[in-house]
């Protein structure tokens, strides 16, 4: 559908039940998808959807990455097979990532396993790599750059780090829309029922607050997200404030939790005890708490609010710093 002149958004499905939005440019001179989805979404959701409005993938020139994740860079193959033109641009920060596969499994998916005994498994890893084509950057973006579309038309990117480092959107002056992937996540991860899938996945406290502060001042009319509604006009304020707030609220259930227990807790402790009291998401869905969760406890202890010590089993323990 097109939810501003020459912006269509794209649904596509993976998994049980998650759904992520990918969009493209159509302007007079150029044409910019942003973001592949899953292994599967070109051939499934992305190409036919081309075909459907009579564009011709060769006519892409950019191919975007808004950010590092298996369902945002995972059609890359296929899609620079069906576009070899188009030119594939990400953050500078996301370029490990994006660039491998194998680098994203273990800088971002195996993050928890040494220091929290956390992780998804052989059988998880292996389902993300049959889910995740990804292909080298081909050009690294910072934020600010300017895309010519069309004679009246330019796209700008902004830097929106928090849930990665190199996190992109897209912002259209003439129609005032903000393709925001995941720059912020509202109190939860929707899935393709709109009901919530996984807790927020926003990794970097201080940063995702930061990118929030910096969109609730930008002029937006439309706000196109990767895995929620389209918020339009009033809505994108209170989205944005949501998630805002509801960060907020996470960081106080934890130094709440750390008053009540004078011992100390450990990262899967955390997830188990305040994951059901923070969001409605099935429960198989709570172990990715671990990002949000790990955010703030770095940050409180940086804060020196927390100290961070060790249990016998050689995990992370976090107790009040007295
Ligand atoms: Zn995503």
């Amino acid at each position: 559908m097109e939810i501003a002149p020459g912006i269509h958004r794209i649904r596509c499905t993976f998994g049980d039940n998650r759904v992520v939005f990918v969009h493209l440019l159509v302007g007079d001179e150029a044409s910019m998808l942003v973001d592949t989805g899953c292994a599967h979404n070109p051939e499934q959701d992305i190409l036919p959807y081309m075909r459907a409005v009579g564009f011709d993938p060769r006519r892409l020139r950019y191919l975007l990455m808004s950010h590092s994740d298996l369902d945002h860079q995972g059609g890359n193959q296929p899609m620079k097979q069906a576009a070899p033109q188009a030119i594939l641009m990400g953050h500078n920060l996301d370029r490990p990532w994006l660039d491998s596969t194998e680098a994203l499994i273990q800088g971002r998916y195996a993050q928890f396993e040494a220091d929290h005994g956390i992780g998804y498994g052989e059988e998880g890893k292996a389902g993300i790599r049959a889910t995740t084509l990804s292909l080298p950057l081909e050009m690294t973006l910072e934020g600010g750059e300017q895309f010519r579309l069309g004679p009246d038309w330019y796209v700008r990117l902004v830097h929106t780090p928090g849930h990665t480092w190199g996190h992109l959107a897209v912002s259209d002056p003439r129609s005032r829309a903000l393709i925001a992937g995941e720059a912020a996540l509202w109190n939860a991860n929707l899935g393709a029922d709109w009901q919530p899938a996984l807790p927020p996945t926003y990794c970097y406290v201080d940063t995702y607050l930061a990118t929030i502060d910096r969109l609730l001042t930008m002029d937006i009319e439309t706000f196109a997200p990767s895995h929620w509604p389209v918020q339009r006009g009033p809505e994108v304020a209170e989205f944005l404030s949501e998630s805002r707030n509801y960060c907020l609220h996470v960081e106080q259930s934890l130094l709440d939790l750390a008053h009540e227990r004078p011992g100390g807790f450990t990262l899967r402790e955390a997830i188990g005890l305040l994951g059901p009291s923070l969001g409605s998401w099935p429960e198989a869905a709570n172990q990715d708490f671990s990002y949000a969760m790990l955010g703030h406890l770095n940050r409180l202890a940086q804060r020196g609010m927390l100290n961070a010590g060790r249990d016998a089993n050689g995990y992370t323990k976090w107790s009040l710093t007295p």
